[in-house]
């Protein structure tokens, strides 16, 4: 099967006009179809400039990228990447907040639409599509960016510490979601984290990464039932 992400020998450069820094060196990585995958380690190890690379939003000094065999050039519509703001623009309601990505890429129809509001539904947040993002706790904003990601159906999903501006709770909550959501489609995701506990409760693979310059330090492989056990149950529309 072809990976849905490559990484071969990826190291980059940042270039500013005082000094140029090497961010991170060494870097092979192959996620295959369904995986979820985190990168794990200190702040300034490098974790952004890789999801960067895959996002197609960095050229990398060296090495070669690809995302389902074909070489990175750009953005694509094949990758989703969700942040740690959510960035909802606040004059737009829930609803035209997640069909933003739709809009842009032209496939905003009845059917997306109605697909969309289902998502927003299975999120708990069925009953919030005219409210406006100020209206909204942080737990159900990263939700609605999370329906906003998924709603154009990207293969693989790149988030970048989603979960840290969330309270304890909500994180495990949020996690517990985000895990089932893209199991059950079927979805390839790579989270990136500081937080290891987390990476292990929510991933198939651990990443961990070494900083100055950000290299691979270890990889671990997470055993079926640690993975099974979800951190926290959510039931459906718990008000987080
Ligand atoms: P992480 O996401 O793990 O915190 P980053 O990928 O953001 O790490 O950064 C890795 C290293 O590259 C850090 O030393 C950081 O200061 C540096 N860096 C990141 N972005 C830039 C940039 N745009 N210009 C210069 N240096 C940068
Ligand atoms: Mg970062």
């Amino acid at each position: 099967m072809v990976p849905v992400v490559e990484l071969n020998d990826i190291a980059h450069v940042y270039v500013t006009d005082r000094e140029a820094s090497l961010a991170v060196e060494g870097i092979h990585l192959k996620v295959e179809p369904g995986e979820f995958v985190s990168l794990v380690g200190p702040s300034g190890c490098g974790k952004t400039t890789i999801l960067s690379v895959i996002a197609g939003l960095l050229q990398p000094s060296k090495g070669a990228a690809y995302v389902n065999g074909d070489p990175i050039y750009g953005p694509s519509p094949e990758v989703g990447y969700m942040l740690q703001q959510d960035y909802l623009f606040p004059w737009r309601t829930i609803m035209d907040n997640a069909l933003i990505g739709l809009e842009l890429t032209e496939r905003l129809n009845p059917e997306s639409r109605s697909a969309v509001q289902n998502l927003l539904r299975e999120m708990g947040l069925g009953d919030s599509g005219n409210l406006y993002p100020s209206q909204l706790s942080g737990g159900m904003r990263q939700r609605v960016a999370l329906v906003r990601t998924l709603a154009t159906d990207p293969g693989l999903l790149l988030l970048d510490e989603p979960f840290s501006a969330l309270d304890y709770q909500t994180k495990l909550q949020l996690e517990d979601l985000i895990v089932e959501t893209l199991k059950e489609r079927g979805k390839t995701a790579i989270l990136v984290t500081h937080d290891l506990s987390e990476a292990i409760a929510m991933s198939d693979r651990v990443i961990l990464l070494n900083r100055n310059p950000g290299r691979i330090h270890r990889l671990f492989d997470i055993p079926e039932n640690i993975r099974r056990a979800q951190p926290f149950f959510c039931p459906q529309g718990a008000g987080l």
